[in-house]
């Protein structure tokens, strides 16, 4: 087992040449559309600065972010050609900022275009932006009567260069549902009836949903990222992820000993108990509790007692004692117990697990085809 180095109690190594690869399928599977990246949230909690970069070295241009500090953060490290677009709009009054910034606002409301246009009228200029349709999912973008007053007002986009439409799916993790063909001729419907544009509808899972939904752009994150994109079905994506955390130290309990808060778990016969120095404040979550596997080596250690704030507590007892040193790492994300798995245990989705990622991990950056960069980069 390798040793463990550095001061932090668990290290979280992510794989760029995996997010590249993942990268490469979800665009074969693409035909002409461009395949953009949500590198919202730190692109999954898992860096969006090193992930859009790898990226951009793969050919893509589009990238999405969630609010305008995530686009400012990133503006830096990304080329001109490479265009970050902010799913939120503007914050009111922040308008400006995108211009400064050379960021382009989703617009989702009327009174989000109206600042955007009033915005492109001043600076007498076209402003670059997205509108989002809502086509079913009651969250973000334009409701149907807001269509009709767009169609109404034949000033109503006077000022913007509209770069695309945009509609997002309610359920496109499970191919069953009828909602993804519902939301998809609601698309098609709203279209028909405005100004002729490209257009962009697919999430991760919505590219393997077909060539219907792929449009000209696609914006996957979770897929890029490892987490599988069809509901019951194997995952065709690389792992991203490894998570090892540091055994502190080890004990023997007594038969009829509880462990860890309020001793929820309480031991039946003799027992190992392994301290591993990872907890809820690192994102490993409390939901784990007496339900969640850890691997040592070959071995899976079953999670007992109560997830701690910076500690868990395994049953170690069918591990070799050799493994069982203070330092020695034990895989909480790897191959073999994957952040999709991990989520199922905890009653949570992959994308809850890669955003909880905490900060306190020593972390590292590898690329295990970083060697083919050169000959496989190209642009769309
Ligand atoms: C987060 C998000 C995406 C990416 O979704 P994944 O399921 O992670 O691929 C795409 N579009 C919108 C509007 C989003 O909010």
């Amino acid at each position: 087992m390798q040793q463990a180095a550095g001061r932090a109690g668990a290290i979280l190594t992510i794989d760029l040449g995996a997010v590249r690869s993942n990268y490469r399928l979800l665009r074969s599977r693409l035909g002409s559309a461009q395949c953009g990246a949500a590198v919202k949230a730190d692109a999954y909690g898992l860096g969006a600065i090193r992930i859009s970069e790898a990226l951009f070295t793969e050919g893509c241009r589009h990238f999405f972010v969630a609010h305008l500090d995530e686009a400012i953060t990133l503006r830096p490290y990304l080329p001109e050609q490479a265009s970050i677009y902010v799913m939120h709009g503007s914050p009111v009054g922040y308008e400006a900022e995108f211009i400064e910034h050379r960021c382009i606002p989703v617009l989702n409301s009327c009174q989000q275009i109206a600042a955007w246009r009033e915005l492109a009228q001043q600076r007498q200029t076209a402003l670059p932006a997205i509108i989002q349709l809502d086509t079913g999912m009651s969250r973000m973008g334009m409701s149907a009567q807001e269509v009709q007053a767009w169609l109404a007002d034949p000033e109503f986009i006077d000022g913007i260069d509209l770069q695309y439409l945009m509609s997002h799916l309610a359920c496109a993790e499970d191919q069953q549902s009828p909602m993804n063909r519902q939301q998809l001729q609601a698309f098609q419907a709203l279209r028909a009836q405005l100004p002729n544009c490209r257009a962009t509808l697919a999430n991760s899972s919505g590219i393997f949903l077909g060539p219907d939904f792929h449009f000209d752009l696609a914006r996957p994150g979770a897929a890029l990222y490892g987490l599988t994109p069809v509901a019951g079905q194997a995952n065709p994506l690389q792992p991203v992820v490894h998570l090892q955390g540091k055994i502190i130290q080890t004990r023997e309990i007594a038969s009829g000993t509880g462990v860890g808060y309020s001793l929820t778990y309480r031991s039946s016969q003799v027992r190992r108990i392994a301290t591993v120095a990872v907890g809820y404040a690192d994102g490993w979550l409390r939901s784990l509790s007496n339900r969640g596997i850890v691997y040592i080596g070959d071995k899976p250690a079953p999670m007992v007692g109560n997830v701690s704030m910076d500690t868990i507590t395994l049953d170690v007892s069918d591990v070799a004692l050799e493994l069982l040193y203070p330092g020695a790492l034990v895989d909480l994300i790897s191959t073999k117990n994957t952040a999709d798995q991990v989520a199922e245990r905890a009653g949570t989705i992959g994308y809850e697990i890669l955003t909880s990622l905490g900060l306190r991990y020593q972390r590292h950056y590898m690329d295990t085809s970083a060697d083919q960069q050169q000959t496989i980069s190209h642009t769309s």
